[in-house]
């Protein structure tokens, strides 16, 4: 079966293409490199013992895409690429519509003209906008509050839609909860541009001593010790989340939406202390005012992951930091090397 990974040179996708290519799937890689280095596949090859086939294109140009699909012929399509910057999104929202949304469309054209009409798209948590309740079930109401969860609300209402014209697609939506963790080897992982904007990569820099302190973003939430709680989840699992969509994708008869989390929620004061544990480095943090569109509490019930797709998260915490660890001390500059 041959698979094109947009975004496979990502962090998510380079993951994911580790386990695709080790459970046998013939695997093309299609990324702008906007967010990525090129260091990443050469990494990724290293790791499974052969060359990537890697397409350099944008998912908005007809042209690229048509190049890929005439010239290999494509089972099915894990959709990764896109901008994800939450913040970035709120200053730049043409750009964040146009990457994310309207590449989606150009991408689902260029399938359906091929006659390709299997898709898993990267849809996030932040769908649910504050949720009333934890933990979150898929039939929670949705909401976005910035254009990066809306333009991720849209391509999922539009996958909907697609399959309602022409209920031959197969589409899994899966919703991710806070990936963080790195490959064991340590030789890929998350490389952010810039000052890091999610937590865990913000803890790793500070305890490789890139960072003077982590900022916490308020600590007087209704949680266990007043800071933020999310569900993060290692890196591996989450890619092994898209295998385990591949395998059923021919059986499902309506789109899928799943959750792909933890079930457990961790606050950023437990985060930094199991991150000092890992690393056995000192991780100073100074308590700062909350930052505007947080939520206090967010992590999944991940049954129905378990239920359709057979998948269930099995690495815990302290493996997230020890791998997270891993990758940030060998490369303290990510892939600039
Ligand atoms: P990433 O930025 O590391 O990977 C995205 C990849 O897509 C990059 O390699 C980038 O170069 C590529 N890309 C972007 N726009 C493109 C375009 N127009 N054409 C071709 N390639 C393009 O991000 P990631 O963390 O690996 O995330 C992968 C997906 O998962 C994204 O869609 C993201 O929104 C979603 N997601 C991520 C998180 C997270 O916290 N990392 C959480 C929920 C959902
Ligand atoms: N956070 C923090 N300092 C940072 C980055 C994040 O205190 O420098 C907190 C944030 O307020 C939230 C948690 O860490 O409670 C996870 O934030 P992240 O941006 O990683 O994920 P998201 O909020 O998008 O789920």
């Amino acid at each position: 079966m041959k698979v094109l990974v947009t975004g496979g040179a990502g962090y998510i996708g380079s993951h994911t293409v580790v386990l695709l290519i080790d459970a046998g799937y013939e695997v093309v890689v299609f990324d702008n490199f906007s967010n990525a280095s090129k260091e990443s596949i050469r990494r990724v090859e290293a790791i499974v013992g052969k060359e990537i086939v890697v397409v350099e294109g944008d998912i908005r140009s007809r042209e690229d895409l048509a190049k890929v699909f005439s010239s290999y012929k494509i089972d099915a399509v894990i959709h990764f690429a896109g901008l994800k910057a939450v913040g970035e999104s709120v200053e730049q929202p043409l750009r964040y519509y146009d990457n994310n949304v309207n590449g989606s469309v150009v991408l689902c054209e260029v399938m359906s003209e091929y006659n390709c009409k299997s898709i898993i798209f990267s849809s996030s948590a932040t769908v649910y906008g504050d949720p009333h309740t934890t933990p979150i079930l898929e039939n929670f109401p949705l909401s976005a509050t910035n254009p990066y969860g809306r333009s991720k609300l849209m391509v999922e209402e539009i996958l909907r839609d697609v399959y309602v014209s022409d209920n031959e697609w197969k589409i899994v939506l899966l919703r991710y909860f806070n990936p963080v963790g790195a490959h064991k080897s340590g030789s890929i992982g998350e490389d952010p541009n810039g000052l890091p904007n999610n937590l865990m990569p913000f803890i790793a820099q500070t305890a490789v001593g890139k960072r003077e302190y982590l900022s916490v973003f308020g600590n007087n939430y209704d949680t266990v010790d007043g800071t933020g709680v999310r569900d993060y989840i290692h890196v591996v699992d989450l890619a092994q989340g898209h295998l385990n969509a591949l395998d059923r994708i021919r059986n499902f008869n309506e789109p899928m939406t799943i959750n792909l989390g933890t079930g457990n929620g961790y606050s950023v004061l437990e985060m930094v202390e199991a991150f000092e544990k890992a690393s056995a480095k000192k991780v100073p943090y100074t308590i700062a005012e909350r930052r505007v569109g947080d939520i206090a509490t967010c992590f999944a019930d991940p049954s129905y992951a378990k239920e359709v797709l057979d998948w269930e998260a099995t690495r815990g915490i302290d493996e997230m930091c020890e791998d997270t660890w891993r990758w940030q001390s060998q490369n303290p500059n990510g892939y600039i090397i």
